[in-house]
């Protein structure tokens, strides 16, 4: 199922819901503008290679569009239009000023040397430059993408527009980033799983928790887990597979092996398994932290053991499967609910940009505290009142303040 259906699909649900007009719908499942470019590269041996790029905007009624540009083969059209619809139910969940939008290459960056990765961001950077602006697109890191390369688009849209740092968040801290900024997806699902857990009686301290991806995501959420509650991370995977301690991952080593670019499987402190098997491990807390479309009915949706999941990752339920789940009684901490820290502290970042004043980390983490525990308890309170999951009592949340700007603006 592409990104694009499971996104409508979630959508529709909520939609009934809160019966939305017909005219609505069709508003709200529309992207506002979608642009498809071709990305010539000169690669190192002299070739020139064409990739094709995408910058997918969902909506701006609430405020200038904002999401990741991310550097995967499955990037296509259907993928990014899924994900920026996304965004626009995130950023309305968490009530931070923007719209939803997502970028993508199709390009595998594992093939590109650094010279060649930075001449790719900078080509793709100028062919969507003319959607982009700090009140118009404004782009962050996503899957294989980082500071650096926000470093560069940085670069290339200054170089035309003039110094502009808030045209991009997730930048390096010393070119305007945010502290906070690089662990905040992580620390964001933290915070969604404290008050989760205290609500549904699933302590985090000594907690049973098995990510799957050891990414920006997956990395920091498993540190935090670790060092700030206790947890107990007993497995995680990257994309060559997995390894597994019963007694609790030492997770500070595993980071260090990680950094050093070797594969999770071969941890000395574990037991190496396959990416299948990381979900037959009985758990707490199930963590999708890597890419989308990962639990389904075909596979593991049947069989997983766990309390709660916790989609840490964009879209790594399918429908069917979540329904599956739901019929089991676990439980789904939805991905825009979950992993919202992210474009949060990239508000914090903009904000600071446009004032030109830089915060402390511990305002940074404060504020996304508290943005993430409101969104969270918002969303409880829905799911209660209405008897719905909390997928649905999210996007029932969402829909209805991006309809309300939609109104509001008027057409
Ligand atoms: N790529 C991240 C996401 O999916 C962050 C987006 C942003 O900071 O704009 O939420």
């Amino acid at each position: 199922m592409s990104g694009k259906a499971i996104a409508q699909s979630h959508f529709t649900r909520a939609a009934d819901l809160i019966n939305l007009d017909a005219y609505m719908r069709r508003i709200l499942l529309q992207p506002f503008r979608e642009v498809t470019v071709e990305v010539p590269v000169r690669m190192d041996d002299g070739r020139v290679e064409v990739f094709t790029g995408y910058r997918i905007q969902h909506n701006g009624a609430r405020g200038p569009c904002k999401g990741g540009i991310r550097y995967h083969p499955d990037a296509d059209k259907d993928e990014v239009l899924g994900l920026a619809t996304i965004m626009t139910w995130k950023t309305a969940l968490l009530d931070i000023p923007f719209g939803g939008a997502k970028g993508g290459v199709t390009v595998d960056p594992r093939q590109l040397s650094r010279l060649e990765l930075e001449r790719l961001t900078r080509r793709f950077t100028q062919r969507i430059a003319i959607v982009l602006g700090p009140y118009r697109d404004i782009p962050a890191p996503d899957v294989n993408t980082n500071a650096q390369v926000m470093a560069w688009l940085l670069d290339e849209y200054s170089s035309r527009h003039g110094y502009t740092p808030a045209v991009v968040t997730g930048k390096p801290v010393s070119l305007g980033g945010s502290l906070g900024r690089e662990e905040a997806t992580g620390r964001g699902v933290m915070y969604v799983m404290e008050e989760y857990g205290r609500d549904f009686g699933i302590p985090l301290a000594g907690g049973r928790v098995v990510i799957q991806g050891f990414g920006n995501v997956g990395g920091h959420l498993a540190r935090l887990l670790v060092s700030e509650h206790g947890a107990k991370v007993i497995a995680v995977s990257d994309v060559t597979g997995g390894t597994v301690n019963e007694n609790g991952l030492d997770i500070a080593g595993l980071l260090r092996h990680t950094a050093e670019r070797r594969p999770v499987p071969e941890w000395p402190g574990g037991r190496s398994i396959t990416n299948e098997e990381i979900w037959t491990i009985p758990c707490d807390w199930l963590v999708p932290a890597a890419l989308g479309g990962v639990i389904t009915r075909e596979t593991n949706a049947g069989t997983i053991e766990c309390k709660a999941v916790v989609e840490a990752a964009n879209e790594p339920t399918t429908p069917i499967a979540d329904r599956i789940l739901e019929e089991r009684g676990i439980s789904v901490i939805p991905d825009f609910l979950a992993n919202a820290g992210g474009v949060t502290v990239s508000y914090f970042e903009w904000s600071q940009n446009l004032q030109q004043h830089r915060w402390s980390l511990d305002e940074v983490n404060t504020e996304l505290r508290q943005a993430m525990h409101t969104a969270y308890a918002q969303v409880r309170d829905m799911a209660r009142l209405r008897g719905v999951p909390l997928r649905t009592a999210a996007y029932a949340i969402a829909i209805e303040r991006v309809a309300e700007a939609e109104r509001l603006r008027g057409h």
